[in-house]
């Protein structure tokens, strides 16, 4: 089998008025993505998902189909313990290939997330050509996933946003995720308030969003630990590892990062400097299922765990999703709550979670059937279609489409 042609797809809706979300930055106004189809020579597709600024996306995809056309994938069992030797199957030569190809222009940001798409689709066509689903070609032994419900942004009140959670456990969730950094009284009042209405046997993560300094970090974890929160994600700025490191091991309760690192090499820092407990590498942000199994790897051996991000769309949740039920260190997935159309659209019916695991059965590849209704309902020709605005960690077009981000207003010197 060899790979005859990439093909993009760039998909985008719009919030309807009234029923999108706030970020620090101010309203949502919709959301985008772009899966990555790779077409084998016998007709094959495989599927990947890279979630970056669509026309930068583009310009890489271009950049590196050269030199995938042509090219043999292989099917040959994976080795799992050989995941640190490069080039021991064929996914692995070509993603190296693709890597050194954008030395220049890439190992993070746009062109490493457009290898991950790609990445992504290799195993997913390794995985059909096979007749064994990814989470077996990792060496996994089970088809389910534990899956989170991430939402409660900013904007409700804390009665409110406990009110969503309370929805999200009715649902079939087990763990959920809420944003805070709004200003301390709302954050404490809403992670509070969230607590008393799942009780005590749903697990609660919260995303601090780069809000906090170490001061008002370490005074908020102390609040997290008195309501039992598994983990406190992002507290800082994803480069000022210096606080990520500082305050690591000193609140009694874990910190995550990960969402916006590239690349194993960049999650070899994160972990050789200790920054972080639980890592949090996305396949269609880092450079795909294969930078997310190594970095899971190494997570294993420095003792830490791994729950990946996911955002943009049901593609990298699954992809994701793989990973994590391959893996004994793997805790969780993510899973979108915030009325994102494509987790709830694209493969015809939302993702669905029972008793908190997501089902990836045992179909070959990924087990991904896109509807072709829904891509059609969301595709648009060009990158160029997209219209400016705040989409969510992408934004396009003048940053007078930003709001002014305020300071956190923390708890003050008398709390
Ligand atoms: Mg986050």
């Amino acid at each position: 089998m060899k790979i005859d042609h990439v093909e993009t797809i760039h998909l985008y809706f719009e919030y309807p008025e009234g029923k999108n979300f706030s970020t620090p930055a101010g309203p949502v106004k919709g959301r985008m993505t772009t899966l990555v189809q790779v077409h084998a020579d016998n007709g094959m597709i495989g599927v990947g998902s890279a979630y970056a600024h669509p026309a930068m996306v583009q310009a890489a995809i271009e950049h590196l189909t050269p030199l995938l056309e042509g090219r043999a994938i292989t099917d040959t069992e994976y080795d799992p313990l050989s995941q640190f030797m490069r080039g021991d199957h064929q996914i692995e030569r070509l993603w190296r290939g693709m890597y050194v190809w954008t030395r220049w222009s890439g190992r993070k940001g746009a062109a490493m997330v457009a290898l991950g798409g790609i990445d992504q689709a290799l195993w997913d066509l390794r995985g059909k050509a096979g007749g064994k689903p990814v989470w077996r070609l990792l060496g996994g032994e089970t088809s389910k996933c534990p899956a989170y419900a991430s939402g409660m942004l900013y904007g409700n009140s804390p009665e409110e946003t406990a009110e969503i959670a309370g929805k999200m456990v009715e649902k079939g969730f087990r763990r959920v995720k809420m944003r805070i950094g709004y200003s301390w009284e709302y954050d404490v009042a809403a992670v509070r308030a969230v607590r008393s209405v799942i009780g005590n046997n749903i697990d609660l993560m919260c995303d601090g969003t780069w809000r906090f300094d170490l001061k008002s970090a370490r005074r908020m974890a102390r609040e997290l630990v008195s309501n039992r929160v598994f983990w406190f994600e992002e507290p800082f700025e994803a480069d000022d590892l210096d606080n990520y490191v500082a305050l690591r091991g000193t609140v009694g309760l874990p910190l995550a990062t990960g969402e916006n690192e590239f690349g194993f090499e960049g999650f070899r820092e994160l972990i050789r400097i200790a920054a972080v407990d639980i890592v949090q590498p996305d396949a269609s942000r880092c450079g795909g299922i294969s930078e997310v199994l190594k970095t899971a790897r190494l997570a294993r051996t420095a003792g830490l765990r791994f729950a990946p991000h996911s955002w943009c769309d049901p593609v990298a949740v699954i992809s994701n999703a793989h990973v994590v039920a391959s893996q004994d260190n793997g805790i969780t997935v993510e899973i979108d709550q915030t009325g994102n159309r494509f987790i709830e659209e694209l493969l015809g019916s939302p993702l669905a979670v029972k008793e908190g695991m997501l089902e990836l059965g045992s179909r070959p590849g990924l087990g991904i059937e896109l509807d072709p209704a829904a891509l059609k309902r969301f595709r648009v020709t060009s990158p160029s279609d997209i219209p400016e605005g705040n989409h969510c960690d992408i934004i396009l077009g003048p940053p007078t489409v930003l709001q002014p981000i305020p300071p956190y207003e923390g708890p003050g010197e008398s709390d």
